[in-house]
């Protein structure tokens, strides 16, 4: 053995297969690994997802180009199979018909075998054709990126390889395993199972964490499930989605173009009515308000020890306020005359809390002139 490696020849080849082209140390290559998996990362919540499946924000050909290679060459994923499965998780969430919902599937099954659920709903070529309109249908996606999607991770695995040796194996099988776990297993099932609700939105969504960094702002997944279409994920001031810190880089270089992002809603103080307009705010700012009551509720209970009596009239009130939204088949005059009525009761029911809270709706303005809440 010693005098085959005094062999040149034989020496590089092993000292190649040791360090591979760059010579990197387990500190570099661990770099490389932590960039190179968070540039898949925000491939898959600004191109994937914001972009392709909501439409949140354009990308210029010079930013989505490189994204969809990388994303070829480190998940194999075609985007419109992506974005028709996603599609469907928010069209049908936590019904039968959801694709990966851990309410009706179990969360372990989603969290440990969701790139299996994956796979499976990518099968259904009913369901990609029927959501996965609108994705890229040109030559590179028709000829290699949907028809060879094997291969993108075949080549990194011998990129990964040239670069750093035997450790580029380990490189691969890290990045290999970093969407399936942290996107299929992570974000849809942690994500509708644990964490804290700023929005009570009609599914079981969560925001993991308040900082998106680590899975480039998904973690705010329930912020996203109410404000679907928006580019931005995070809500609150303490809230950070460093996806929509690059998209605000990239449309400060004209190479993005987001969505206008939800309108903030605005009480006006000398507005003292309820009618159309009302009715308009309240529904596009619904979930705001509903987050408004419940927080209400909580300040003022812990003020003061409720009566049996106010919190069943506190709890009846805050519940139909909750499911007037969703009585879709009410005309604007019946909508005006619900709330109407909604807020005389809230006024009369000798509830402070809640005749201020009515008092706040009857402010609501579709104006964005006056103060913010
Ligand atoms: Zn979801
Ligand atoms: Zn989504």
């Amino acid at each position: 053995m010693t005098a085959l490696m005094d062999l040149p020849a034989v020496a590089a080849l092993w000292e190649f297969i040791r360090y591979g082209l760059t010579g990197w140390g387990a500190g570099a290559i661990v770099l490389f690994a932590l960039a190179a998996t968070h540039l898949t990362i925000i491939g898959v919540t600004v191109y994937l997802h914001r972009c392709q499946a909501h439409r949140a924000l354009e990308l210029h050909p010079l930013i989505s180009h490189p994204l969809r290679f990388w994303l070829w060459m480190t998940t194999g994923m075609v985007t419109k199979e992506w974005a028709a499965i996603h599609r469907k998780h928010h069209a049908k969430c936590e019904t039968e018909e959801d694709p990966h919902s851990p309410q009706t599937r179990g969360i372990d099954k989603v969290l440990w075998q969701g790139a299996e659920l994956y796979r499976e709903a990518a099968a259904d070529r009913e369901l990609v054709e029927r959501y996965g309109h609108g994705t890229p249908d040109d030559w590179i996606e028709r000829r290699l990126y949907s028809r060879h999607s094997v291969l993108g991770v075949s080549l990194m695995l011998i990129v990964d390889v040239m670069l750093f040796g035997i450790a580029g194996a380990a490189v691969w099988a890290v990045q290999m395993a970093w969407i399936p776990f942290l996107a299929a297993g992570v974000i849809n099932g942690i994500g509708h199972f644990w964490g804290y609700r700023n929005f009570k939105s009609p599914d079981t969504s969560t925001n993991i964490l308040p900082w998106g960094i680590l899975i480039g702002g998904e973690e705010l997944h329930n912020n996203h499930h109410t404000f679907a279409t928006s580019p931005k994920l995070s809500s609150k001031w303490y809230e950070f989605d460093i996806g929509w810190f690059y998209i605000r880089c990239l449309a400060a270089l004209g190479l993005a173009k987001p969505r206008a992002l939800p309108a903030e809603m605005f009480l006006d103080p000398s507005r003292n009515q309820i009618d159309a307009d009302t009715v308009a705010a309240v529904i596009s700012h619904k979930y705001e308000l509903m987050a408004m009551l419940a927080k209400s509720f909580k300040k003022h209970a812990r003020r003061a020890q409720f009566q049996p009596s106010v919190v069943e009239k506190w709890t009846e009130l805050r519940k139909e306020f909750e499911t007037m939204w969703s009585l879709r088949h009410l005309s604007v005059e019946q909508a005006v005359a619900g709330l109407q009525s909604w807020c005389n009761r809230a006024e009369a029911s000798g509830i402070a809390a809640l005749a201020d809270f009515s008092k706040r709706i009857r402010m609501v303005s579709p104006r964005r002139t006056a103060i913010a809440v």
